[in-house]
């Protein structure tokens, strides 16, 4: 591990404690996913019948495939939901797609 040696106003042990302070905090923010809300992003999906761009914006999915076009969402964008789903606004989560699946009723 990389480390610079600089002096520092108060002393290097304060900036070094708190800087494990900062990283230890960190540590434990990673594994609280609800604590980011993503507001806007863009990926690549490797589908398997090629790659599409999803993205997000505004809690507005959006993908270039031709099957979101016609439905609102798609493979892609949900499952791209379910992979961030802590990170998302509940308006975010929300997919067209489950109103076009026909559900079955026990006779
Ligand atoms: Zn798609």
């Amino acid at each position: 591990m990389y480390r610079r040696r600089v002096p520092a106003p108060g002393g290097d042990a304060t900036v070094h404690s708190s800087m494990i302070g900062k990283v230890e905090k960190a540590m434990r923010y990673a594994h609280e996913q609800d604590r980011v809300k993503l507001e806007k992003l863009t990926a690549s999906f490797a589908g398997d019948n090629g790659t599409h761009t999803v993205s997000l914006d505004a809690d507005t999915w959006h993908c270039d495939c031709h099957f979101f076009v016609a439905a609102g969402g798609c493979s892609h964008t949900l499952a791209v939901q379910k992979m961030l789903d802590p990170m998302l606004s509940d308006a975010s989560r929300e997919t067209p797609l489950y109103g076009h699946i026909e559900v079955a009723s026990p006779a």
